[in-house]
């Protein structure tokens, strides 16, 4: 099997990740008609009726030169809060520049900006999958970064091509689209290396593999192939295929789907069933919800558990913690993740979803557990 096989035209929701190289030229000006031509490709592919999440690098390399921290001669590693600061000031060029552009082709956007930490606890990854989820409900793209003005780390570049993987797990994406500066990976450096093949189609991320990446040149600015395939093997796990491109031409998404030379890395699972598999398999339940039997029946039919099927909360629980769902006679019914810590669960078990706001003095969720955080046992 080859990687040509595979095509963007059958993605139903798309994670598309673009490096600070694509975005900006070395002196931290906008590629605008590069943008401009990427535009045109999201609206086409949403034309296929694709959800489209974009995480778009560049706020750093945008914002030196709008802070007077340009390469040239002073080319020099920003220490962290220089970086922070050229990223605070560069974010909100770089998202006026993703609205302005994808409003050319009617394309609303909305800003998302996430830490790695967001996208892997589980509390927050409630919050953050909810928001995105509604916004793609509604027809906007997402234009995702990181929010590097607080990350306590080290701003690493390389951590959107995790960012985007665990973006794409987190909302169930099939496709995760790394725009690069090289084609894929190939066996051996082909820079340094003339028998270099390059490698068209990766059903498992081998050690094999691994070697091959360490050997592919980085691109610039970009955390190179490595942190590539890390993030490959985060999206096959979930049931997402990840495929890596050169995005440096325009309309690179327009080529992709016309063939372009590439790397698929080819998930055996569905997105859906494997984030199934996680609620259902590696997670430690840490309280009980007893429900009725007309709630049984609901959740027997694949519908979300509402607050009114509750009789019972057992145990200590925050929300976004793993519970199992349990009948009247202790007979598991259902493992998820909850919506509500279990003092507020208790306080509205047995209510209408309408009535939350009364008994809690805030709008909570509908749902106590929403469907797609439900697993049957
Ligand atoms: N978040 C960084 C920025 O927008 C880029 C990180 C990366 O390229 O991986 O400048």
């Amino acid at each position: 099997m080859t990687g040509g096989e595979q095509s963007l035209s059958d993605s139903k929701r798309v994670v598309i990740k673009i490096g600070s190289a694509l975005l900006a030229h070395d002196d931290g000006r906008l590629r605008a008609d590069w943008l401009d031509a990427l535009a045109r490709d999201v609206a086409a592919l949403r034309e296929t009726g694709a959800e489209i999440m974009i995480v778009s690098s560049g706020a750093i390399a945008v914002g030196r030169r709008l802070l007077g921290l340009a390469r040239g001669p002073r080319n020099r590693v920003l220490r962290l809060e220089e970086s922070q600061a050229a990223a605070a000031a560069g974010q909100v060029r770089l998202a006026h520049a993703w609205q302005d552009t994808l409003a050319r082709y009617d394309v609303p956007v909305a800003q998302i900006l996430l830490t790695i930490e967001d996208t892997e606890d589980r509390r927050r990854h409630l919050n953050a999958r909810s928001t995105i989820a509604t916004l793609l409900r509604l027809g906007v793209v997402p234009v995702i970064n990181e929010n590097d003005t607080v990350a306590t780390e080290e701003i690493r570049f390389g951590d959107n091509d995790r960012l985007a993987a665990r973006v794409a797990q987190m909302m169930g994406a099939d496709t995760c689209v790394i725009l690069s500066d090289i084609d894929g990976l190939y066996t051996a450096d082909p820079g340094r290396n003339g028998d270099a093949a390059h490698v068209s189609h990766v059903e498992a991320i081998t050690p094999e593999i691994e070697a091959m990446a360490g050997e592919t040149a980085g691109e610039d600015g970009s955390g190179g192939m490595i942190t590539k395939i890390e993030a490959a093997r985060v999206a096959l796990q979930a049931g997402c295929r990840l495929v890596i491109t050169d995005g440096r031409e325009s309309h690179p998404l327009d080529a992709l789907a016309k063939g372009a030379q590439a790397t698929w890395f080819v998930s055996q699972g569905e997105p859906q069933s494997a984030r199934k598999r996680w609620i259902a398999g590696s997670l430690k339940p840490v309280g009980t919800i007893v429900v009725d039997d007309g709630a049984a029946r609901a959740l027997s039919r694949g519908n979300s558990l509402l607050p009114a099927g509750v009789t019972a909360v057992e145990g200590s629980f925050e929300r976004g913690d793993p519970v199992v769902v349990q009948d009247g006679t202790g007979r598991e019914l259902a493992r998820g993740l909850v919506a509500y810590g279990s003092e507020d669960a208790r306080r509205i078990q047995g209510r209408q979803s309408g009535e939350i706001e009364s008994f809690l003095g805030y709008r909570g969720r509908e749902e106590m557990i929403h469907r797609d955080d439900l697993v049957e046992s």
